[in-house]
């Protein structure tokens, strides 16, 4: 473990929340959307070049890279932030709420940092700027990825981790390990929760057509139903998941959203087309999942004299804690939390892009606590009531900031 550094850092921390607060609220009144960052980045680089460190711009698009040297050389170890905001409109009463409005699919919408990604940028603003100041003590180099698009980049575009990696954001200087956190409403101020390997889901997105034989609906016997062959097939993939799936292993969800076909009420249709979701922690079981969805679609819809296709496309993978780095990490978590507040939660069926960096080198994401202690009623992500106590954020510079030095200087 590493002492040397614990009353210098002391001063340091305490000097820096009172910045990172300000930062986080003048990037929250001034939310920008996926892949459309770019006040933002230039906020970031602007604050990265005055610390004296090397940076990159218009990686993947609007994404900001700094690079730090220590003086000593060692492994490297990068901190990721998203930066990106959402079309939500902000219901609430802070001096900093955003009033901002953008165009987005041609639409004028409302834009809000409905994900806390603000407090992400502005933390790690943070702990640049305190690592910054203490090159001679870092034993390689500290990569500090300012990401752009986690939410997703508009249709059409490329963006997000995925294409920071093609990019070679993990590469030159080779990154050899990755940090990340994700603030969290619902979790109280001082508590970080986490789990070790998966933790945030793999999504799919699945396409099903059905062919049938288009008849009277007075008549069904003269051609095939795509619409109960889709209840058939809507039955029998719930069934992977109740009779096929270990579940006690991890959880896993299909979920059919969206159903379309037919046009009136006394025909039946030719085809019928359904888009749903694949939710998965574990590797071998979102293989499975996949192998028997594209056996049991077919097979089903031959079953009743129809046809049928899938097709399933990733969108994003596992976010997968490599459990011997979360093992190496938790004292640093443990000495700046206190133990009792650094927790086990449950996986999270909603996906984050940090998936991508974690697929390339192991990794560490954890949730930090921004709901008010004492709270009682707290708002989700993505909503317009969502709020963050920014007193939650210093725990967030501290943590990453003591993870890196004592990751390095193991
Ligand atoms: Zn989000
Ligand atoms: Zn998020």
């Amino acid at each position: 473990m590493n002492s040397i550094l614990a009353q210098d850092l002391e001063k340091e921390y305490k000097a820096i929340e009172s910045k990172v607060i300000e930062w986080r609220r003048e990037i929250h009144q001034n939310p920008e959307l996926s892949n459309r960052e770019f006040k933002t980045a230039e906020k970031i680089a602007k604050h990265l070049t005055s610390l004296g460190i090397e940076v990159q711009t218009g990686v993947a698009h609007t994404g900001v890279v700094g690079i730090l040297k220590g003086q000593k050389p060692g492994k490297v170890i990068a901190l990721r932030a998203d930066i990106d905001a959402l079309p939500v409109f902000e219901r609430n009463d802070l001096p900093f709420k955003s009033t901002v409005v953008t165009d987005f699919k041609g639409e004028e919408v409302p834009v809000m940092h409905a994900c806390g990604h603000d407090t992400h940028t502005a933390i790690l603003m943070g702990v640049a700027e305190i690592l910054s100041k203490h090159t001679d003590k870092i034993k390689g180099t500290v990569k500090f990825i300012f990401q752009p698009a986690e939410e997703g980049p508009p249709e059409g575009e490329e963006g997000g981790a995925l294409l920071m990696v093609k990019e070679g954001v993990l590469k030159n200087p080779d990154v050899d390990a990755i940090f990340g956190l994700h603030i969290n409403s619902q979790t109280p101020v001082g508590v970080i929760r986490y789990k070790s390997g998966g933790t945030m889901a793999a999504a799919q997105k699945f396409v099903i057509n059905v062919k049938g034989k288009q008849s009277h609906g007075a008549r069904p016997w003269s051609g095939v139903d795509p619409i109960l062959i889709s209840a058939k097939i809507i039955d029998g993939l719930q069934t992977i998941i109740s009779r096929e799936v270990e579940l006690t292993n991890e959880a896993a969800v299909i979920t059919v959203g969206k159903i379309t076909s037919g046009v009136r009420f006394n025909i039946i249709p030719e085809s019928a087309e359904m888009i749903g979701t694949i939710r998965t922690l574990d590797y071998d079981m979102k293989a499975l999942i996949n192998k028997r969805m594209k056996e049991m679609v077919p097979a089903l819809a031959k079953a009743y004299g129809g046809e049928a296709t899938i097709e399933i496309k990733d969108a994003t993978d596992i976010t997968y804690n490599d459990p011997d780095l979360v093992t190496q990490m938790l004292p640093s978590l443990n000495k700046v939390a206190g133990e009792n507040n650094v927790q086990t939660q449950k996986a999270v069926t909603g996906a984050e892009d940090f998936s991508y960096f974690q697929k390339e080198v192991p990794g560490f994401f954890f949730f930090l606590g921004g709901m008010t202690p004492g709270n009682t009623a707290s708002f989700p992500h993505h909503t317009p009531d969502f709020i963050i106590d920014d007193s939650g954020l210093l725990l967030g510079v501290k943590a990453l900031t003591e993870m890196s030095i004592d990751y390095l200087n193991k």
